[in-house]
């Protein structure tokens, strides 16, 4: 084995002991990546589900470059921005009705963090403090950091730091075509009295295997969190910015959350921002002249305006292009070739929700740590594609410019990773 001096950079999610040599990225535009030695990669998880619009979108990068020159950092607490300012003001305006404050942090852990806080500081702060308990849906992945962990699905990625994590309620994942066991169970758990909030990825959990469930189940879990005072956060790290179809994936299903978690491709894609938004309620209840009340949360670069700039101009590049109709024809073409594996029976469980497809690759060993994972990720290097198969579960995460000749070669890779593997 090497010397672990040979790795001075630790990277993230990555066995160096299995995986000695990282691919060099010197450059990306649209869907593609450029290597050191030369080679042109396509881009198939939108480097980690952030890239929208595709790489280095000229609008943004104009936006960045401006307000670089122009004021790059100030401390948000009792300071404001233009990038910020305008920022908030159209996210109020894109975003569900009953959402009427913006908080920001920088990373979509952190979003949930601020989201988790704001719920327990509300009924804290409204003196229900019973209220402390988070419910949350069975392989559900919300971050890395302690508290994330903690509403996350656990399993071997954790399992060392279970010590540190609180006890939430989990309800089972939402079986095909029926959801009377997660709807019965999530019912139970808020009539205990002791709930403050359920938190829940909508539509398509991520990490936890791109799993997939129905607008109309959503719908029922928002309908009994309200029916039982219970805090209702909507999780759209990965589904917002048009992933799912829709601008965010609440509106599928016609719910409107209490907290909203926003970041991936808040910015394109570019510089990392997160926001949570909440109702008024919540933002009410820290509202006061005792300052003890406060909202007590902050990171260092909160509101950056570079990265606040950037998300005001992805928005721009939503309200001036037909971005909706480039996502409508990207999910007609992972439609027409998801058909196409469907009837592969080396495949199982094929889905799709919006520009987002995945399917099980039939191998004796599935889940997260199957060996067959490793290998397929080899597989499609050598093919210039990067793809990352969650275990076995094979998915296909593009940016939207991705065009019929990128699929053709994505999926043709694909169909021979199933001949090499299954
Ligand atoms: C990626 C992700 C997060 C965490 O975001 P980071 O920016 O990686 O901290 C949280 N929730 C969901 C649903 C995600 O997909």
């Amino acid at each position: 084995m090497n010397s672990s001096k040979n790795f001075p950079i630790w990277h993230p999610f990555t066995q160096h002991a299995v995986l000695p040599d990282m691919v060099h990225i010197t450059g990306g535009e649209g869907a593609y990546l450029t290597t050191k030695d030369g080679r042109r990669i396509f881009d198939g998880v939108s480097s980690w589900w952030v890239v929208t619009h595709g790489h280095c979108h000229p609008k943004i990068i104009n936006a960045i470059k401006e307000q670089a020159g122009r004021l790059d950092q100030v401390i948000f607490a009792g300071h404001t921005h233009d990038p910020a300012e305008q920022l908030a003001e159209r996210l109020l305006e894109l975003t569900p009705s009953t959402l009427n404050h913006v908080f920001f942090s920088d990373s979509g852990s952190t979003s949930v963090e601020v989201a988790l806080k704001m719920a327990l500081g509300y009924w804290q702060n409204i003196g229900n403090k019973d209220r402390t308990r988070i419910i949350v849906l069975e392989n559900g992945y919300h971050g890395d950091t302690i508290g994330t962990m903690s509403v996350g699905e656990r399993g071997v990625y954790n399992a060392a730091y279970e010590p540190l994590m609180f006890d939430v309620t989990s309800i089972p994942f939402p079986a095909p075509n029926d959801d009377d066991a997660t709807l019965a169970a999530l019912e139970k758990a808020c009539k205990a009295g002791d709930v403050a909030a359920f938190i829940v990825e909508p539509l398509v959990l991520g990490a936890g295997g791109m799993l997939m469930y129905s607008p109309d189940t959503l719908g029922q879990m928002k309908a009994v969190c309200e029916a039982h005072d219970v805090l209702f956060i909507a999780d759209e790290v990965m589904t917002g910015w048009g992933r799912t179809g829709s601008m965010f994936a609440c509106e599928i299903a016609g719910i409107e959350p209490d907290i909203a978690c926003y970041s991936k491709g808040i910015t394109g894609g570019s510089l990392p921002l997160a926001v949570t938004l909440c109702r008024s309620e919540i933002f009410q209840a820290h509202y006061s002249t005792d300052r003890s009340k406060t909202f007590f949360h902050s990171s260092s670069y909160t509101a950056n305006p570079i990265a606040c700039a950037a998300a005001v101009a992805n928005l721009e590049i939503w309200r001036d292009e037909p971005v909706l109709d480039r996502i409508a024809g990207l999910a007609g073409m992972q439609h027409e070739w998801l058909v196409r594996i469907g009837d592969d029976e080396r495949f199982e469980n094929t889905r799709q929700c919006g520009t987002i497809t995945a399917m099980d690759l039939k191998v004796r060993d599935e889940g997260y740590l199957s060996n067959v994972g490793p290998k397929l990720y080899a597989f499609f290097q050598e093919r210039n594609l990067l793809l990352r198969p969650l275990g076995n579960t094979i998915y296909v995460l593009p940016p939207y410019c991705t065009t019929q000749a990128d699929l053709d070669n994505v999926y043709g890779a694909i169909t021979d990773a199933a001949e090499a593997f299954a």
